[in-house]
């Protein structure tokens, strides 16, 4: 039976790519040697991480503007860390619009002073705050794009000159941004590019090297970018399948192409939630994330037949995070409108029987 994975990650790739993926953990570009068992400085290799970091600048319409991309370790959360230890000499400021803000706000305190410039934490994040000034003397403004767990998304930037960082690691490539906006993006692989183990680190080099501390060098955006991501060891697997992915996206037709798709799933998804009485959103209207649906049941007594009937449809990975409760659905790029319908028509069935 076809499975409808819904889960926030990690991982949804498309079946292509985890074909070519594991064809070449057997036998990489007819080598005769497993993807993960080749040297990382050899050729074959060297290519792979060039043409992914030239494969998401040139998504992201970043090339020749000056920034680097970076194929990193430790996950989003070494970014909450790194970006500060990397561009924190007096003051940041972040957007706090749930549990991962908060982690990064953790985080940055312990490199210098973190005001909260506005925080959604009065509604149990289920809304992005708005009308708010970015204050002139901060080092970085940081923003969460797409909040993973509540089920919220940024549609409108602030208009600062404040070199703006943005952990985009539930929504990248999957809408069109100016993402010139940004000084410093990063996002973990593991839910719109990749497995577990890559964090795509996209910074524009004129931020970097105004802080007076000494950085570790493995925390030091300079050095890896003057190794080109290969100060050490690369998660080679990891790093080579985000390559697929951004392959398979541009042949698809880039961000612009997955976008127009991306909008048809969640206008399906949002539009059953309204208009089936069983069901309601979590998450304000104008902010709904198109990455992570939150919603819940009106009658929690309907639980264990949804439920059930999820199951035999073949629907996974939709229970809401502990912190929230009800459902998320997660629609990344990969999931197909197919799998939207599928869920769609267990949501209607429930209300047929009900
Ligand atoms: N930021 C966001 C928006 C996330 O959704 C997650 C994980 O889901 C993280 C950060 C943490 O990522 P990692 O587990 O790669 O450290």
């Amino acid at each position: 039976m076809k499975k409808h994975n819904f889960s926030a990650g990690p991982c949804i790739l498309p079946q292509e790519v985890l074909q070519k993926a594991s064809e070449a953990l057997l036998n990489f570009n007819d080598s005769g040697l497993s993807l993960i068992e080749i040297s990382h400085r050899s050729k074959d290799f060297v290519e792979v991480m060039d043409t992914a970091q030239s494969l998401a600048l040139e998504l992201l319409d970043l090339k020749g503007k000056g920034y680097k991309a970076l194929f990193l370790q430790g996950g989003a959360s070494m970014q909450f860390l790194m970006t500060a230890y990397n561009l924190l000499e007096n003051k940041a400021g972040y957007l706090n619009t749930g549990t991962w803000s908060d982690k990064a706000i953790k985080e940055a305190k312990l490199f210098g002073e973190v005001v909260e410039v506005r925080s959604s934490k009065d509604k149990k994040f289920n809304y992005i705050p708005k009308n708010y000034m970015v204050p002139a003397d901060l080092d970085y403004f940081h923003l969460t794009s797409n909040n993973t767990i509540f089920g919220t998304q940024i549609k409108e930037f602030p208009k600062t000159k404040i070199p703006m960082v943005c952990d985009m690691s539930s929504d990248i490539f999957s809408r069109k941004l100016d993402f010139s906006q940004f000084d410093l993006i990063y996002a973990g692989a593991q839910k719109n590019m990749g497995p577990a183990g890559a964090t795509l680190v996209v910074v524009k080099e004129d931020i970097l090297g105004k802080v007076t501390r000494q950085i570790p060098s493995m925390l030091d955006y300079k050095v890896h970018i003057s190794k080109e991501s290969m100060f050490n060891t690369p998660p080679v697997f990891a790093v080579y399948t985000s390559m697929l992915t951004l392959q398979w996206l541009k042949n698809l037709g880039g961000i612009e192409a997955i976008e127009e798709i991306n909008n048809k799933k969640a206008q399906l998804l949002y539009s059953e939630i309204d208009l089936n009485p069983l069901f309601k959103g979590y998450a304000e209207k104008a902010d709904r994330s198109n990455m992570n649906a939150t919603f819940n049941l009106t009658d929690e007594k309907l639980k264990g037949s949804f439920d059930a009937m999820c199951k035999e449809a073949g629907i996974n990975g939709i229970n809401g995070h502990r912190s929230v409760g009800g459902y998320r659905a997660s629609m990344y790029n990969a999931l197909s409108l197919d799998s939207v319908g599928a869920l769609v028509d267990v949501m209607s069935d429930l209300e047929r029987n009900a």
